[in-house]
């Protein structure tokens, strides 16, 4: 069991937002690092502290843990179980302690702020727009992209404000007396090394723009607004850095026949009086290609022909959704002097007077099983 957040940070159920900020801050510096070297306890507290503010401290996510207690932050985000790490504490302090209190920190572990950090190079965002066909089977989509990459040629030294190690140490006066901190290099971006050389072109940090065919693998079953991520093919870092990541957006183009609803599609096919009693077969899209479906004589307006798997793959890969055919009599809207006599001597006739059975059933009985 998760400890309970209230009580690690020592608050009741019903504490301002003042009082948590005040109880964290309390905790924060009692179990701070610096102030515990080699205190794995202390260290635990201190990130224990970090996670419970983290969620008690923001208006949302306090809402859904007082419903959902942990379970609302399990599988994705953090706080799955002490997801966060260092920095995301850091950079919390800004926050509570009104910032001159945040950067990194010194001397602790060396696993988490200290030494070098590698810097990310920025995200890329692109859309790309998808037909029906192409989000229901899947596809790959090759797509060119402009992004910087690291111009060769550039060479780098150690940073001479650092001395390579990415962080300069500072004492700073705090209200617990004086604290050594230690944040980020700014000369080098933490990354401990300068450029030396850069060939001509490349901007202040060795960077050029390029094209590049970036190959995107589309699973089946995408929605539009959806979002994946290749990673790696961002803009570079410079020097040891890791690049940053392409944000494909996915945009869906709309059928000129089908309509999507979640897995699965309608379509709506309209056929003529006489071929209502009379029977007949035609053919509709689909995403896998035309497909030819008989219509039975006698076919009432508003049947749903429904065709098994013939829908879009759900995105978590369990089974197809289907296709479902509407089909609408037409009525015609003019008639002629014949047709109209025709109608008129079949009005009184026994064959053309309303008898649904019980398989005919009614339009809102036929939605209500589409949806169970
Ligand atoms: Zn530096």
């Amino acid at each position: 069991m998760k400890e309970d957040y209230y009580e690690i940070l020592g608050v009741s159920k019903d504490a301002s937002v003042a009082e948590i900020k005040k109880a964290y801050r309390k905790k924060a510096l009692k179990y701070h690092p610096d102030k515990n070297p080699g205190d794995a306890k202390a260290e635990d507290m201190f990130k224990k502290s970090a996670e419970a503010y983290e969620v008690l401290g923001n208006q949302e996510k306090r809402a859904k843990y007082d419903r959902f207690g942990h379970q609302a932050f399990e599988g994705g985000g953090f706080g799955g179980g002490g997801g966060m790490n260092m920095d995301d504490i850091f950079s919390q302090f800004g926050d509570i302690f009104g910032g001159g209190f945040g950067g990194g920190f010194s001397g602790f572990g060396g696993g988490f702020g200290g030494g070098q950090r590698r810097a990310k190079g920025s995200n890329l965002r692109i859309r790309v727009s998808l037909n029906l066909e192409e989000i229901a089977n899947g596809c790959e989509k090759k797509i060119k992209v402009k992004r910087k990459v690291q111009a060769s040629g550039t060479t780098y030294k150690t940073c001479s404000t650092c001395n390579g190690t990415g962080q300069v140490t500072r004492v700073t006066n705090t209200i617990l007396g004086r604290m050594q901190t230690a944040s980020p290099c700014t000369t080098c971006g933490g990354s401990g090394q300068m450029i030396d050389k850069k060939p001509e072109g490349s901007d202040a940090q060795g960077l050029v723009m390029q094209e590049e065919t970036v190959s995107i693998k589309i699973p089946a079953g995408v929605e539009d607004g959806m979002q994946l991520k290749v990673s790696g093919k961002g803009n570079d870092a410079p020097g040891n850095g890791i690049p940053g990541d392409l944000l494909v957006a996915i945009e869906e183009k709309e059928h000129p026949s089908l309509q999507r609803e979640g897995d699965n599609l309608h379509y709506d096919l309209y056929i003529s009086y006489s071929e209502a009693a009379l029977g007949t077969s035609r053919e509709i899209d689909t995403v896998t290609g035309k497909v030819r479906i008989k219509i039975e004589e006698g076919v009432q307006s508003g049947k749903i022909l429904r065709l098994r798997g013939k829908g879009i793959s759900s995105i978590n890969g369990y089974g197809k959704g289907d296709l479902l055919v509407h089909v609408n009599v037409w009525t015609p809207k003019t008639l002629s002097r014949e047709q109209k006599d025709f109608f008129e001597r079949m009005a009184e006739d026994e064959n053309f007077q309303p008898n649904p059975e019980k398989s005919d059933k009614s339009f809102f009985e036929k939605v209500k099983d589409m949806f169970s």
